[in-house]
């Protein structure tokens, strides 16, 4: 395989729901610290739906526009919690950026990628050092169109994003949470790492493991 279509799509979504049910139990726990310790709940929530509804869709039918928007649909639909409208508009983005393409390439998985990230960024209204997750989202998304400009593959692009956001994730416990449900705690959410940072990089994760099995090796 040298491209991403549908099914590729289909088995991200498996893997990020997969990767997100292993990892509940601690965002929550992080949650519980900083929130109201439901991001594991409503995360799998959301990926869990996500993924039937990509897996019910006829995906030779279907192309990666109509499939993320599908995605984001029901993401939206599961999840009552702050993360269901900003990982709604993150796929509906990725959706947009690459409409009319049956077959993604490289730089098509890339573009993806940052829109995501941008789509989380204006639906939240959040700027980085807020203690969102944003603050993995952003630094990924900016790694890895570095990278790609720079020539590297996609899988080492997405290393690089993965890297980034793990940085991220762990630069928001020296951060003041000023958006969403811990930024009431003010001071008292220092020391904490953000919850829908960690659940980014498992998301981010996941989907670099699953995307570069599609298109391996030095594309
Ligand atoms: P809720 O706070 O409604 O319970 P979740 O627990 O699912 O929602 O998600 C909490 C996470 O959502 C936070 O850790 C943070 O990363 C993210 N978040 C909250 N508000 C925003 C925002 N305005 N912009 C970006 N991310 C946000
Ligand atoms: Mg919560």
């Amino acid at each position: 395989m040298t491209s991403i279509g549908s099914p590729e799509l289909s088995k991200m979504f498996d893997a990020i729901a997969a990767a997100i049910a292993a990892d509940k139990d601690r965002l929550c726990q992080l949650d519980g610290v900083i929130g109201d310790a439901d991001h594991g709940i409503a995360m799998e929530l959301g990926f869990n739906a996500a993924r039937d509804a990509v897996a019910g869709l006829d995906l030779a039918a279907t192309d990666p526009t109509a499939l993320l928007n599908t995605a984001a649909k029901s993401f939206l639909n599961a999840v009552g919690a702050s993360s269901g409208p900003l990982y709604a508009t993150a796929f509906m983005r990725g959706a947009a950026a690459v409409k009319g393409k049956t077959k993604l390439g490289a730089d098509d998985a890339i573009a993806m990628f940052q829109a995501m990230a941008q789509g989380i960024k204006d639906r939240g209204k959040a700027e980085l050092g807020e203690k969102t997750m944003v603050d993995a989202w952003q630094p990924a998304a900016e790694a890895a169109g570095a990278a790609r400009a720079a020539g590297k593959s996609l899988a080492d692009s997405l290393a690089v994003a993965l890297a980034a956001a793990e940085r991220g994730a762990e630069a928001t416990k020296d951060m003041i949470a000023a958006k969403g449900r811990s930024s009431r705690l003010g001071e008292r959410s220092l020391g904490h790492v953000d919850p829908g940072a960690a659940s980014a990089v498992t998301v981010i994760g996941a989907m670099a493991q699953s995307l570069n099995s599609a298109i391996p090796g030095k594309v």
